[in-house]
């Protein structure tokens, strides 16, 4: 009698195989074990052995112990599809390896998202002769703890078996000779995508098992035994490679045909499971172009099971649920012309001060979408049809209704499904206004019973935020668009969604238990009992692994090699500063107070100013509060100061400009912030700066309101770096400040002459071409010359391929929205700033964006979280 230990390959929470929602693994079809929810990306080997198979891929790895008994640990399920991403392998098969030694690197967050589920199964395949004893029970386990032990003696069969496959030899006779007559083979080229991977050679193995007759397969000269899914994987078998399959026994031949039939059953599971789609990334809702309508749904992969486009990634369990949605009466002949004409005035003057009211209690994202919501309320076009059918004796209500109704048929119309997408939101703003005409809101709350999934034909996006977040679970809509508001919000929320359902969400009976997998892209309408439970399991360990990256991120952050980089937020109100700091930022690297200024008749006074910067600084404790001085004009008008006309407003009056032409404003916005407490925590930032002498006329009324509030402290003051200007200056301009900030947003509309809001060049104005990286190296260098600090606050520090660049430029400091702050934490600590400067100076040479995101990818993929 052997004991074997078999140790955890990683930290991470452990559970049962039955929590893997893989049947190949939950079902033992490959052997026994447990599973592990990973929370490190360093995977160690669980014991002694030789490396039997660990594919390019590296998601995957089996040793073999002196004794023979093979142990596999697979990185999550169908993370083969990854082809690589985001793994490193860290060893090569044939090494010998000691327990504890490390043997595969993966970037968590990369397998997260285009994995099915992170749960990794550690498993002793097969176990023919072998005993488990389990000796972890759920919970926590850190890497090298002991998972469980197995006992006995492997068969000499099995052991010798799968061995002499590994070298090639033919596969020992079975005690009992097999008659030579009974031989059957069959030779096919495997079209599987992956090749025979974990999942389809556990499937041939159990159905080799099945049979008395010695089968083997061959391939690239070798040949294993097909009862062994470590000797099947070794092959190495990819899509398109020849494979021959062998068998010698009295069922020589049933057992041949039964392999082939296993090879069709991998390809059917293969393409049910949606494998040929886009890997996940491209289908969330804030970046993927594909919308129900410009994609067909996945074919119902089986029966009670439908396909969707995923809007939002996720899984969820629930019971489904449907809202009520009143049809709004109205009358179609009027009171009289001016009667209505002020009624439908009075309605949306209403409705305006309710988008304004639940547009500074939201976050950035339902800000942003109210904002579209205000723009179709005031729209011309829309209130010039409405006025004329009012003059031709309609009602208010009838008029708003046609008008809003025609400028839905002329998007219809449209190729582009993105336009086609705001049909929702001209619905949103047509309710509203007749919901005010009859004298009525839209209900705030609408309640919901526990894990609710709704489903529905569409859903507008006030519909979305006045349902009870905490009960909604699940979105799931027979039509609708990845990219449509309703979408962003529901992202923005956290709630996973599927749309382009089909109408076989209308037989779905409420109440029923559904399973939304919004990662796979599926809708089960009667999922089994088992199912359930591991979908719940898959719900679970999201959860977990999310509260250890949100309770990682409230620590400071470092890179790699300890090199300290500053992870702020970027905040617009109170309730951007409450989520920045539940998500752990350091504190607010751009406060954009314009918010504060626009949309309004009058100036904000002092005092109003005070109280809003004061309720972030509060909401911030003792963190920094950056506060951007207006950035008003250009694509942010004034209707209080009107702006002379100008034919190019992005290049007219904007930022400090604006804020020196009218010195009022500017002197009681400055006022304003010098009295926020404490005073020493609030740092003041000039945008849109070409030269010096804008920051010393700023710096001059800081100092005359500094005297007279008798403040002795120095208040720091910063640059943005938002023109090349300004980043061909910066070792002039340094010398004025005390901190630069790159905002690489308008820095890169101004380099590339590509307006930063035109829909057709939306793909080409990129912030990592070559050009404007060549601007952040030269602030950057600047800043470190004079020892000060350089922050990127434009969006592109929160995009993960542009992260390790500008650390290797020497950005020390990423400003983000507040979501993206415990992510970017853990990016930044997966990376060795040298890896960082090496890849930076490269990108610099390159010729294009694309090939700049593709060195990126390559060292996210590849080198990310090494070393
Ligand atoms: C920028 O230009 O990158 C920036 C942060 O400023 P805004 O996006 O507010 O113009
Ligand atoms: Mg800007």
């Amino acid at each position: 009698m052997s004991i074997l230990q078999i140790l955890a390959p990683f930290d991470g929470w452990c559970g049962t195989l039955d929590e893997v929602p893989d049947p190949v693994f939950a079902g033992r079809m490959l052997g026994d074990g447990l599973a592990i929810d990973p929370t490190s990306g360093i995977l160690v080997a669980p014991c002694a052995g030789e490396i039997v198979t660990l594919p390019a891929s590296a998601h995957a790895v089996s040793i073999r112990t002196a004794r023979g008994v093979d142990v596999l640990v697979h990185v999550g399920i169908d993370t083969v599809q990854l082809g690589g991403r985001g793994f490193e392998a860290r060893v090569r098969p044939g090494a010998s390896v000691r327990a504890g030694d490390e043997l595969i690197r993966f970037d968590l967050d990369v397998v997260a998202r285009g994995a099915k589920s992170l749960m990794t199964p550690i498993v002793v395949t097969p176990m023919d002769g072998l005993s488990l004893r389990q000796l972890r029970a759920p919970g926590l386990v850190s890497a090298g703890e002991v998972l469980f032990e197995i006992a006995g003696v492997a068969t000499a069969a099995g052991i010798a078996t799968a061995a002499s496959f590994e070298t090639g030899t033919p596969p020992p006779r079975a005690a009992n000779p097999p008659n030579e007559e009974a031989a059957a083979a069959q030779t096919l080229i495997v079209t599987l995508r992956h090749g025979l991977h974990a999942r389809p050679a556990a499937l041939l193995a159990q159905r080799a098992k099945a049979f008395g007759a010695q089968a083997s397969l061959s391939a690239h000269g070798r040949t294993a035994n097909a009862r062994s899914v470590v000797a099947i994987m070794a092959l190495g078998v990819r899509r398109g490679d020849e494979l021959s399959i062998q068998a010698s026994g009295a069922d020589a031949a049933q057992s041949v045909a039964s392999l082939v039939a296993g090879i069709q059953e991998a390809l059917r599971m293969e393409s049910a499971a949606g494998h040929d789609a886009a890997p996940d990334s491209s289908r969330t809702a804030s970046d993927s172009s594909k919308t129900a309508s410009t994609i067909a749904p996945r074919p119902s992969p089986a029966a009670g099971v439908l396909g969707g486009v995923t809007a939002v990634p996720g899984i969820a369990v629930g019971r489904a649920t449907r809202i009520e949605r009143r049809e709004i009466a109205v009358t179609e002949h009027g009171a009289g012309r001016d009667q209505e004409r002020a009624e439908l005035e009075r309605a949306r003057v209403n409705v305006r001060m309710r988008l304004e009211r639940m547009a500074a209690t939201g976050g950035a994202t339902r800000r942003e979408i109210i904002a579209a919501h205000l723009e179709f309320l005031d729209d011309p076009q829309v209130n010039e049809a409405a006025h004329e059918l009012i003059a031709a004796g309609k009602s208010a209500g009838f008029a708003w209704r046609a008008a809003i109704r025609r400028s839905i048929g002329a998007l219809q119309a449209l190729e582009d499904s993105r336009l086609r997408e705001r049909i929702d939101d001209l619905l949103d703003v047509e309710s509203h206004v007749l919901l005010a005409l009859a004298g009525e809101a839209r209900p705030m709350n609408i309640p919901l019973p526990e894990r609710a999934v709704l489903v529905a034909d569409d859903l507008l996006p006030s519909e979305l935020t006045a349902l009870d977040r905490q009960r909604l679970v699940a979105i799931c809509l027979s039509g609708g668009g990845a990219t449509s508001h309703v979408a962003i919000l529901a992202a923005a929320m956290d709630i996973p969604m599927l749309v382009g359902l089909g109408a076989g969400i209308r037989e779905i009976a409420g109440g029923a238990t559904l399973i939304v997998d919004a990662d796979a892209g599926t809708l089960q309408t009667a999922p089994t009992a088992t199912a359930v439970e591991q979908a719940r399991a898959a719900v679970e360990s999201r959860l977990r692994r999310r509260a250890k990256t949100l309770a990682e991120a409230q620590i400071e952050c470092r890179a790699l090699d300890g090199t300290r980089v500053e992870v702020f937020a970027n905040l617009g109100n109170v309730t951007d500063a409450a989520a920045a700091v539940a998500n752990g930022a350091e504190g607010c690297g751009l406060l954009r107070t314009e918010f504060l200024f626009i949309d309004r008749e009058t100036a904000p006074a002092e005092s109003e100013q005070l109280a809003a910067y004061q309720g972030i600084a509060t909401a911030l404790g003792q963190r920094p509060l950056i506060l951007r001085l207006m950035d008003v004009g250009g694509d942010k008008p004034l209707r209080y100061l009107p702006l002379p006309a100008e034919e190019n407003p992005a290049l007219g009056l904007r930022g400090v400009r604006t804020a020196l032409a009218h010195p009022d404003l500017m002197r009681t916005q400055l006022r304003a912030a010098l009295r926020v407490h404490p005073s020493d925590n609030v740092r003041l930032l000039i945008p849109m700066i070409t030269d010096a002498a804008e920051i010393l006329a700023v710096r001059s009324v800081i100092d005359e309101i500094k005297a007279e509030f008798g403040i002795h402290h120095r208040i720091e003051l910063g640059a943005m770096i938002e023109t090349p200007a300004a980043a061909l200056m910066a070792s002039g301009l340094v010398r004025a400040v005390d901190f630069l900030s790159i905002g690489s947003n308008d820095l890169t509309q101004y380099t590339l002459a590509m307006d930063r809001g035109h829909p057709e060049l939306a793909g080409r104005t990129d912030a990592l071409h070559p050009a404007v990286l060549k601007l952040v190296a030269a602030a950057a260098g600047a800043g470190a010359a004079a020892g000060k600090m350089v922050a990127v606050c434009g969006g592109v520090a929160a995009d993960r391929l542009a992260v390790p660049i500008l650390l290797g430029l020497g950005v020390r400091e990423l400003s983000v929205v507040p979501a993206a702050v415990p992510a970017i934490k853990r990016q930044i600590r997966s990376l060795r700033i040298n890896d960082c400067r090496e890849l930076a100076l490269r990108c610099l040479d390159l010729a294009s964006p694309g090939e700049v995101r593709a060195q990126a990818a390559e060292m996210i993929g590849l080198l990310g979280d090494t070393r």
